[in-house]
């Protein structure tokens, strides 16, 4: 069965651009899997001790993998892309790439390693920018509003800037 996924991508080391392309090409080459929707990109100020601002965005995919098994190939893509994962890791540290499931379907999961929908993106400017281009009138299957709705309602003021298509 094909499932439908939002997935946010985030990278604020070396050239973030680069790592972010790379994401793509990584996620698009994975078995069973195609990426259907991609955002602009945007950069965004960091939140937490982080200083260097990220280049984010949002894809949509259409996969067969379920949940579980598509956090462990998207975790394996952001080992592989050099990110490294220690128990010392600051949820806000710096890191080449983040990989999200921010949306999978309409479903709803909330395991020790997987919660689904992602619980900051009705939080976070930086998902829900780039979200509301692919799936504005979506609605989250937990707070029963739209993408459009959550982001008229956002509290978060750090800045999101759309990046030119082909700025460095
Ligand atoms: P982060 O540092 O933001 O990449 O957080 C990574 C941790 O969040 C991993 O250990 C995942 O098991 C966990 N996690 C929980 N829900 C999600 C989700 N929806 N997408 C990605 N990681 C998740």
């Amino acid at each position: 069965m094909v499932h439908r996924v939002h997935i946010g991508i985030g990278s604020n080391l070396g050239n973030r651009r680069a790592h972010y392309q790379k994401a793509l090409e990584l996620i698009a080459a994975l078995p069973k899997t195609r990426i259907i929707k991609r955002s602009s990109l945007y950069e965004s100020e960091p939140h937490g001790d982080a200083k260097n601002w990220y280049v984010n965005g949002v894809i949509e995919i259409e996969t067969e993998f379920l949940p579980d098994k598509l956090l462990q190939r998207l975790q394996a893509i952001e080992q592989a892309m050099g990110r490294k994962k220690t128990p010392q890791t600051k949820k806000w540290a710096s890191r080449k790439i983040d990989l999200d499931i921010l949306l999978f379907e309409n479903q709803t999961l909330d395991t020790r390693t997987l919660k689904i929908p992602h619980p900051e993106i009705q939080h976070r400017r930086f998902v829900l920018v780039p979200l509301s281009e692919l799936a504005p009138h979506l609605t989250h299957p937990r707070l029963g509003v739209t993408i459009v709705e959550l982001l008229a309602h956002l509290k978060d003021n750090k800045r999101v800037m759309l990046l030119p298509p082909h700025a460095e």
